[in-house]
């Protein structure tokens, strides 16, 4: 999000420049799927705000993350103040009173709730009902919620990092969501919904998660079950390094971001769930639900996830070579 928009040096948020200043802002980590040490690298070098990092695969499962990453206390400090939700109001060029002020119009929530309705329609209505509770990692101005609530009578709960949004959120629905990181909210969400959630949504949200397993973990754990888990994600190869919605190819240097510490693809992705404790009962590489993310329906199992086969991997990390090369030829014909 927000790669085009102007930073002036000023402007870069604090918590970029004290990444820049102190290793102990940093930490090197294992994959966070699957816990080896044995990755490759995939880039190493200036990154979209303009900080050093390093995005590696893992050579064991092919999950792509990045490696050192900030610690828990440099992202609490990071979403604490407003800065990343004045990132997303840059983002669609749009003051923030602006934006405030289209949570008071109901045609703005007509389209808002399309989301849930469609995540209804394509994959729950046999499943969920008004006796029934949602519960959404990330839920934004919580309009998925509304969505789903709409359609079904559900009651919902969700977490989300910006406290703007969970005062929306509170006027709208009446409900006082998990406000903060997931990471640091996990074990009280378990607690309150332990074995209780008919669906969890994880939507656009993990590539923001220090540790994406132990959201997932809970996800399980909170699910009734015959309960239901929805996650969707941009795909690393079809969203965001290919020509996608007439938008150029890009090469990975001109991805990576530290707020997003994973790049996510089929092969890995699913391996995610399944590690996790899911049964995939459906994958697309393109959602209905939220265009431009792949997306994951999945429900508990007791079954072992065997790890990724490693020809499947190295194609996976040949991939990645490949298609900077293509991307590279292009622009030099171009010229
Ligand atoms: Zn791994």
């Amino acid at each position: 999000m927000g790669h085009d928009h102007d930073h002036s040096h000023d402007d870069v948020p604090h918590y970029v420049l004290e990444l820049e200043d102190s290793a102990d802002s940093r930490e090197d980590i294992p994959c966070p799927v699957c816990d080896s040490w044995r990755w490759v690298p995939l880039y190493e070098g200036v990154g979209l705000r303009g900080n050093k990092l390093k995005l590696v695969a893992c050579s064991n499962c092919s999950h792509f993350f990045i490696t050192p990453r900030p610690t828990l206390e440099v992202f609490e400090r990071f979403y604490a103040d407003d800065s990343y939700f004045h990132l997303c109001a840059d983002f669609s060029e749009v003051s923030l009173e602006d934006k405030m002020a289209q949570f008071e119009d109901d045609a703005f929530w007509k389209k808002r709730f399309e989301h849930g309705q469609r995540l209804y329609e394509n994959h729950l209505s046999d499943v969920l009902g008004p006796d029934d509770l949602v519960f959404d990692f990330g839920c934004g101005d919580g309009a998925w919620l509304g969505g789903l609530q709409q359609a079904s009578g559900c009651a919902i709960d969700g977490e989300e990092i910006s406290p703007i949004y969970a005062e929306v959120i509170r006027r709208k629905f009446g409900v006082d969501i998990f406000v903060g990181p997931a990471e640091g909210l996990i074990d009280d969400i378990v607690e309150k919904h332990r074995a209780k959630a008919k669906v969890v949504i994880v939507s656009g949200s993990l590539q923001h998660m220090l540790d994406p397993m132990r959201c997932l973990r809970a996800a399980r754990e909170m699910l009734t079950q015959d309960g239901r888990l929805y996650i969707c994600n941009w795909s690393i190869f079809d969203h965001f390094m290919a020509s996608y919605g007439g938008a150029a190819r890009r090469l990975v240097g001109e991805i990576v971001s530290w707020e997003h510490l994973h790049y996510f693809h089929e092969l890995a992705f699913k391996y995610m769930v399944e590690r996790a404790g899911f049964e995939i009962l459906s994958y697309a590489p393109e959602s209905i639900v939220r265009p431009m993310h792949m997306e994951i329906v999945a429900k508990k199992t007791t079954a072992d996830a065997p790890a990724p086969d490693p020809e499947e991997v190295a194609a996976v990390i040949h991939r990645v070579r490949a298609f900077e090369s293509a991307t590279i030829a292009d622009r030099l014909r171009i010229r």
